[in-house]
């Protein structure tokens, strides 16, 4: 029997495939947009330089300062130059952190943005904006923030360092996971969830031996949007939680935290939720968590915590944190059970 739900899809336009980063000035044509300030990280600058060259006229600057979490003075020096140059669109070129501050810009002007993803982070697709101020990162939900034209041409992932390739996979991964038992799953997040897993198993392994496998980086881009919807549309829970406290208190860099604690999260919640994580398990066969680590550990994900710098001793702040604020879980949550998930997190244990 079907369930009772909502449904409200998020009114982006999505634009799928290689060689769709040249359709970036038509996109700005049909948004009503001719001054587009280009964003990116300083590692990215040549490929943002480029782009600003091929949109000639309608390119008026290049911010190539974007930061992990968004940092508040980023977004303000961005904003000056958004007012001095008066541009009337942002075009993010990068992953999480460029798509970050381009939405950071938004929601403080409202001018529209296209995001072109060049990771499997998902934010692009969210209306959601983590960022930090005086070491402390707040999260905002707002219309505002969700970017108009995400462009996704796998073209421009062909180049995307293999660790952060897989890294990012089980990043966009983790987003599904727990939308199959999001408290506000519908039926067409739970397909979509099981359907960019589906994506992830066939496309990561082919482009651990072959990084610049085409149709292999086109079925993750495509993962990647499927993951970012669901993360989008429905709540997360533990284990978004943890990861949040993790890289907001310790800094830990956040798709590797994703990737490690993925199956630790979801073998917790396997036992209370069986059915609901069934697709987990019809895709990557066993139980879920020992699925998920067998899966990472076969295309060379990182597997401990003390690997990112994390000391053991944090691990008893790092699981009061995560117990703080009380939020839904499919399995209740008290600090014993979190702390015992940590450690075996920081020693790369694999779940049962
Ligand atoms: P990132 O954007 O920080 O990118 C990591 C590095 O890889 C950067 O130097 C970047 O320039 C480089 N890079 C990106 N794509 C590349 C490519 N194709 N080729 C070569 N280099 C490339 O990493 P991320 O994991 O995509 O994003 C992480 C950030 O995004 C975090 O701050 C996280 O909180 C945020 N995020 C937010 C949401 C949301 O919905 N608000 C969702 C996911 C992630």
């Amino acid at each position: 029997m079907i369930a009772p739900f909502t449904y409200t899809g998020n009114p982006a336009k999505i634009v799928f495939g290689p060689g769709q980063r040249d359709g970036v000035a038509g996109w700005m044509d049909k948004i009503g947009c001719a001054r587009a300030l280009i964003l990116s990280t300083p590692a990215q600058r040549a490929e943002a330089e480029a782009l600003a060259g091929r949109l000639g006229d309608k390119a008026v600057g290049v911010f190539a300062g974007a930061a992990m979490h968004t940092p508040v003075e980023v977004t303000e020096s961005a904003l000056e130059q958004v007012r001095a140059v008066s541009a009337d669109c942002v075009v993010a070129l990068g992953g999480g952190s460029t798509t970050g501050l381009g939405k950071a810009i938004a929601y403080r002007t409202d001018i529209p943005q296209i995001v072109i993803a060049t990771t499997y982070a998902g934010s692009e697709v969210t209306p959601i904006l983590g960022q930090t101020e005086n070491g402390v990162k707040t999260t905002v939900r707002d219309p505002s923030i969700l970017p108009e034209v995400v462009i996704y041409d796998p073209d421009l992932t062909l180049g995307l360092p293999l660790a952060m390739s897989v890294t990012s996979g089980l990043n966009a991964m983790a987003h599904a996971a727990e939308g199959l038992y999001a408290q506000d799953r519908n039926p067409v997040s739970t397909l979509m969830a099981a359907e960019g897993l589906r994506a992830f198993r066939d496309a990561l392994p082919v482009i651990v031996r072959d990084p610049a496998n085409a149709e292999a980086r086109g079925e993750a881009l495509y993962g990647a949007w499927l993951c970012g919807t669901v993360l989008g549309t429905v709540g997360m829970a533990l284990h978004h939680k943890i990861c949040h406290t993790l890289g907001g208190s310790f800094d830990t860099p956040h798709a590797e935290t994703h990737a490690i604690l993925l199956p630790h999260t979801i073998g917790y919640n396997a036992g209370a939720v069986p059915e609901l994580l069934a697709p987990v398990s019809a895709v990557f066969g066993g139980s879920p968590g020992a699925a998920l680590f067998d899966f990472a550990a076969s295309i060379g994900a990182p597997s401990a915590l003390r690997d990112l710098g994390l000391s053991e001793a944090d691990l008893d702040r790092a699981a009061d944190l995560a117990v703080r604020n009380p939020y839904w879980n499919p399995r209740p949550i008290d600090r014993e059970s979190i702390r015992a998930l940590l450690q075996d997190a920081w020693e790369g244990r694999r779940p049962a």
